[in-house]
């Protein structure tokens, strides 16, 4: 009987179980390509987003000869609708360990089985689902370091091969995919699996081999932008894992470890799915916080007066991406200078950021604010003067984003404020003072101690 395929966060033909399995499951009678724009996701996604994933959906669209069928509404009505109407015996799915997707997916779950129809799970947007990995006594890990020996050990399924060219795509009325032009002014990466693929091919051709010294320099911008394909599962781990498994090397083994860091914090919001709100150190929200006003606001565009932290936050409205590096930086800058707790600055980044994903972004704002999974000292605080310097030594990142400052002398680049000849006209003086609020924080990290 025929079956669908509902696309979801695996966009892409290749390495896709889920869609092997549609095509097993029909075997010839056709296969419907289904994706469901869901106004609960749809409605609060910023700009950037939307406009990444109408390209990537057209993208998928052409890979499937013009055949993907997009509905919008709430999923369990279109897909029981799109599967009832094609008569589907079996709906298959990646399984989504996201907060809402799994309420989502028990839901339609239920309304497909009161017409007789299953819905299949197989696979997930990671090489391991979350929830796998566990110690002895068989609990998850609240660390990192262990959770990535366990991950490593556990191992994962070799790629899966792409469906046949004679396979047969089924569709419904409404084909309904969105205009794929982002706003003025954004310019995005290209979309899709082919797009995900050359993007890859080049980072393992090019950069791979240095990722492990120059990582953390936004200046060279040598990292792998693979962020948004994973996102959107334009490509899938395990084909990078397979990929980085043929190569020796440290650059190798640390990308190797940074995909682990996906996988940790999609485990941990999987067990914790309250994290995405809340405290992971529920202590820490006893702290004494600032509320939201003036500073928040300058820190969203990239006003503060520190130029890396205005840099970052300046490229991200313009790209919607921004370095890791420059992530901390900024999100150091918004919980330990201005006080402010660290969902304001998530809020803005799920917003802005094209690869924008709950697990990384929140648990990455909580590890900077020190109440994450990580040891991580609170009292470590980034210094945004003494961190521009370090890692964009020449300045050339600032240069790139911050057009008041593209005529300053290295010297000055991160300090402008110390310049002999005064600041440059439009650029702000620093929005507080860092040593001074460095101490401040601390003042109330030792006031919730006690
Ligand atoms: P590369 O350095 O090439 O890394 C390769 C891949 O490893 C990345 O694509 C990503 O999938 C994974 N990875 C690397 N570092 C991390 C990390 N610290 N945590 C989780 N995965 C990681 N990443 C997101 O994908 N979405 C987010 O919404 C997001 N929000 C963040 C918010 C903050 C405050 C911080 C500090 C980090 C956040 N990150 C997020 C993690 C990281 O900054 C980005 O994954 C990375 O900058 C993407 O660029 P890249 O693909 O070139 O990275």
């Amino acid at each position: 009987a025929p079956a669908v395929m509902w696309f979801r966060r695996d966009l892409r033909l290749g390495d896709n179980p889920a869609l092997r399995a549609a095509c097993d499951a029909a075997d010839g009678a056709g296969v419907l390509p289904l994706f469901v724009l869901d106004p609960k996701l749809w409605g609060p996604a910023g700009p950037t987003r939307r406009a990444y994933l109408a390209a990537s959906l057209h993208a998928l669209d052409e890979s499937l000869g013009g055949h993907l069928t997009v509905l919008r509404g709430d999923p369990v009505r279109q897909v029981v609708r799109a599967a009832k109407e094609v008569g589907a015996t079996t709906v298959h799915v990646a399984a989504d360990y996201g907060p809402y997707g799994v309420r989502r997916d028990e839901a339609v779950e239920e309304a497909l089985a009161a017409e007789g129809i299953e819905l299949h799970r197989l696979g997930s947007p990671y090489a391991v689902a979350p929830g796998r990995v566990r110690n002895g006594s068989g609990e998850g890990y609240k660390v990192y370091t262990p959770f990535a020996r366990a991950w490593a050990e556990h191992g994962w399924r070799a790629p899966v091969e792409r469906p046949g060219t004679r396979q047969t795509w089924l569709g419904v009325d409404g084909r309904d995919i969105p205009d794929a032009t982002p706003p003025a002014g954004l310019s995005l990466p290209k979309a899709g699996e082919k797009a995900a693929l050359e993007r890859w091919r080049a980072f393992l051709e090019e950069d791979v081999d240095r990722y492990g010294e120059d990582r953390d320099r936004p200046d060279l911008d040598t990292t792998s932008h693979m962020s948004v394909h994973l996102k959107w599962g334009e490509i899938h781990p395990r084909t990078m894992l397979a990929d980085l498994a043929q190569r020796r090397g440290q650059g190798a083994s640390t990308y190797r470890s940074e995909l682990a860091w996906r996988e940790f914090y999609a485990d941990v919001l999987h067990r914790f799915p309250e994290t995405a709100r809340e405290y992971y150190k529920a202590e820490f929200a006893g702290m004494e916080y600032d509320g939201p006003g003036g500073d928040l606001a300058a820190w969203r565009e990239g006003r503060t007066g520190y130029p890396i932290v205005d840099a970052g936050m300046r490229q991200l409205r313009a790209t919607g991406w921004i370095h890791n590096r420059v992530r901390m930086i900024v999100a150091s800058f918004l919980v330990k200078d201005l006080h402010l707790e660290w969902q304001h600055g998530a809020r803005h980044f799920m917003h802005w950021l094209v690869d924008g994903d709950l697990a990384s972004n929140q648990h990455g704002w909580q590890w900077v604010a020190g109440c994450g999974t990580d040891a991580a000292p609170y009292f470590r605080v980034f210094n945004p003067t003494t961190q521009g310097q370090k890692f964009d030594p020449k300045g050339e990142y600032v240069r790139r984003w911050v057009e008041e400052l593209r005529e300053v002398e290295d010297q000055y680049i991160h300090e402008p404020a110390a310049r002999p000849d005064g600041l440059p006209e439009g650029y702000p003086e620093p929005l507080v003072d860092h040593a001074e609020e460095r101490r401040e924080a601390l003042a109330r990290l030792d006031r919730l101690k006690k």
